[in-house]
């Protein structure tokens, strides 16, 4: 048996979603006539109080473009060091958008208001204006924890004192709503734009959606045209969307409760040298010294259990839809 936890974004589409897909009315989307990619924007939006959306290929696109319409050169974004758009996007912040990246070392992906107040920049020509702040949620190199509401309400609200949009990298973003029992409106209203991933824990093949105001989405159709991401019949891809987000959104909590088992045997493990709390559907930790990284993965691997490095002596394991109680249950008995 093969027990894939390298990540969420493995999942294979099930037949129901097949056949959604199957059924699809299409158009040409970037003429603008796909009924199933306008519904599918239409309803994010709507979930997130959001004017408008946008399909896109990929979070990496989302993220993307709306750090490119966002900023203007010279400028900076702040995000804490561990965000995805700083370290796993290729570097796009600066050959994209040209504008710098400043860095907050906060906890597992987290900051809080106080970090961020001495990180914006002053009115002054040495400085590069700072012209966006990014949070992500749930923080995937933090192990899938997610904010407090409390802590992102009073970053929005001095965002919106300084008149500094804040960009969601909510690429898990469904994962801390059901872990939190918090609505998609209440997390929506603290953000000017929101990347939201169908491709992960949502179980479909393909795609991620940009939400923002018409004037913000606007701008973001012409960048994503710009960047090759403009999909003509892409209602195909819409429907898996639209499927995983009307059956797959409850469920995540499944995903949760198989990431806590798995934990709560890894506890015991003398091999381990540190397991981060598991939030989410992300089981993070770290080997003790002795043992050699690649190696563990292969003897892992050699069981049918695959898992991956998330850099030195770390090691990641991700729940997901694929997971069910025959995996659980193979997975517990060799680990
Ligand atoms: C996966 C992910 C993305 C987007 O990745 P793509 O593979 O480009 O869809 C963005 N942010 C975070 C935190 C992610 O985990």
């Amino acid at each position: 048996m093969i027990v894939d936890l390298r990540s969420d974004t493995v999942t294979q589409p099930t037949a129901e979603m097949k056949e959604a897909m199957l059924h699809a009315i299409v158009g040409d989307d970037v003429l603008g006539d796909d009924p199933t990619v306008i519904q599918l924007e239409e309803l994010v939006a709507h979930r997130f109080g959001h004017e408008a959306a946008l399909f896109c290929p990929s979070g990496t696109m989302t993220n993307q473009i709306a750090l490119k319409v966002h900023t203007n050169a010279p400028g900076e974004v702040v995000c804490d060091e561990l965000a995805h758009i700083y370290r796993y996007e290729g570097g796009g912040i600066a050959f994209n958008s040209g504008v710098s990246n400043r860095l907050i070392k906060g906890d597992r992906g987290r900051f809080t208001l106080e970090q961020l107040k001495t990180e914006i920049n002053p009115d002054d020509v040495h400085f590069p204006p700072t012209q966006l702040v990014a949070l992500e949620n749930t923080c995937n190199k933090g192990g899938g924890c997610y904010w407090e509401m409390a802590e992102i309400k009073r970053i929005a609200a001095f965002c919106r004192s300084e008149n500094i949009p804040i960009h969601l990298d909510g690429a898990r973003l469904y994962n801390a709503l059901v872990a939190q029992k918090t609505s998609e409106a209440e997390m929506g209203m603290h953000f000017d734009s929101i990347s939201l991933c169908l491709s992960k824990g949502l179980g479909a093949p393909v795609g991620s959606v940009l939400t923002g105001t018409k004037d913000f989405i606007k701008k973001a159709k012409r960048i994503r045209k710009i960047f090759g991401g403009g999909m003509r019949q892409a209602g195909y891809l819409a429907a898996a969307g639209l499927f995983a987000l009307n059956h797959n959104v409850e469920r995540l909590a499944i995903d949760h409760e198989n990431a806590k088992i798995i934990g709560a045997i890894l506890a015991s493990k003398k091999e381990i040298k540190k397991l981060y709390p598991i939030d989410t559907n992300i089981v993070l930790y770290t080997l003790e010294e002795s043992i050699n990284l690649p190696a563990y993965l292969a003897q892992l691997e050699t069981k049918g259990i695959r898992a991956v490095s998330m850099g030195t002596q770390t090691v990641r394991l991700v729940t997901h839809l694929g997971i069910g109680n025959k995996e659980m249950e193979y997975l517990t008995s060799v680990i």
